[in-house]
């Protein structure tokens, strides 16, 4: 039995032997055969050379070099595409998913042969700015409200899956991937194990507040079409509330004549339905974007080298 570990890897230069290092201590400890899979996301450091040389004296360290940096989602997807093992696994490079939680989940799944995954999930996040998890818990209460499928609040990309969940997260072969939605939709038995949240070993983020912020509609769009109801509901009942004060002003005009004000309503209401309006061609926008991107039918990466 063999457990693939797919990681991808953007400017991760120095966290890549500090992660194979602990890593090793996990696969001997657990007895297992793994076969890494390490994608260099276009990186700009030394990332391709570490992996390079990794490879050489380890050949159960594999790599693929995609040709410019297409993004986490996409190395995800080149690396489970790759993946050959019974198991396989996603972890960041940067420690953030502690090696050692793989044993337990091994051990859930061997326990339970109906389980079918085992995910992880941050009960805590602990440094992280309090005005970025506050956003993240009011995504994930929006994403699940107004999406089919359920999004764990704090559940990370880390997860131990068997082969027959990776075949169905491989059949989505979209282009716009959203992985938390996709390994959600796909459905199977996961469990989560809770774990606190760890800082990252080396290196920096690549996301910023504005990247999140784009990452969470890019969540929305993919898995929801709800947005394009407001479009319709808000005609709707601005649509009515013409109606209504059209009789109003009717009325008003045969009992009371008709002198000429009402000028600022007149303003209000023009700004508010030209607002709305630019506001709903904006979501329509959104999601004609996505069908464009979809139908060009490109590749999700591109690969320039890889090990053998
Ligand atoms: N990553 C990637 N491509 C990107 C950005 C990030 O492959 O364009 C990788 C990165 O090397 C790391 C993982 O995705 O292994 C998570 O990234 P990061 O630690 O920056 O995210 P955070 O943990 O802060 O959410
Ligand atoms: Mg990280």
């Amino acid at each position: 039995m063999t457990i693939s570990v797919v990681v991808p890897c953007f400017n991760e230069e120095e966290s890549i032997p500090l992660f194979f290092e602990e890593m090793e201590r996990v696969r001997t400890s657990m007895g297992e055969e793994f076969e890494y899979i390490f994608i260099n996301d276009g990186s700009s450091d030394k990332t391709l050379d570490v992996l390079q040389e990794l490879n050489l004296l380890n050949p159960c360290a594999h790599f693929l070099s995609f040709s410019r940096n297409f993004g986490k989602e996409a190395a995800l997807y080149a690396g489970l595409q790759h993946a050959t093992g019974d198991y396989v696994t996603v972890m960041d490079v940067d420690l953030q998913d502690p090696p050692e939680l793989l044993i337990e989940m091994k051990q859930k799944l061997d326990q339970q042969p109906n389980l079918d995954c085992v995910g992880t999930r941050r009960v805590t996040r602990e440094g992280e700015p309090p005005i970025r998890s506050f956003f993240a818990r009011m995504f994930y209460k929006l994403i699940n409200h107004i999406s089919q499928v359920e999004m764990v609040d704090g559940a990370r990309d880390f997860r131990l899956m068997r082969r027959p969940m990776v075949d169905a997260v491989m059949e989505l072969s979209e282009y716009n991937r959203f992985s938390k939605g996709i390994f959600a939709w796909v459905g199977f038995e996961t469990e989560y194990l809770e774990y606190k949240n760890v800082e990252r070993v080396a290196g920096e983020t690549s996301w910023n507040f504005w990247s999140l912020f784009k990452y969470s509609i890019e969540g929305i769009v993919n898995f929801s079409d709800a947005p394009l109801n407001i479009a319709f509901i808000g005609g709707l009942l601005s649509w009515l509330l013409a109606f209504v004060m059209m009789v109003l002003i009717v009325i008003r005009t045969l009992v009371f004549g008709d002198p000429t004000s009402g000028w600022p309503s007149l303003m209000t209401v023009i700004l508010f339905l030209g607002g709305f309006q630019l506001l709903t061609i904006g979501i329509l926008g959104k999601y004609i974007g996505k069908i464009f991107l979809e139908t060009k039918n490109r590749p999700v990466y591109v690969i320039k080298e890889k090990s053998k």
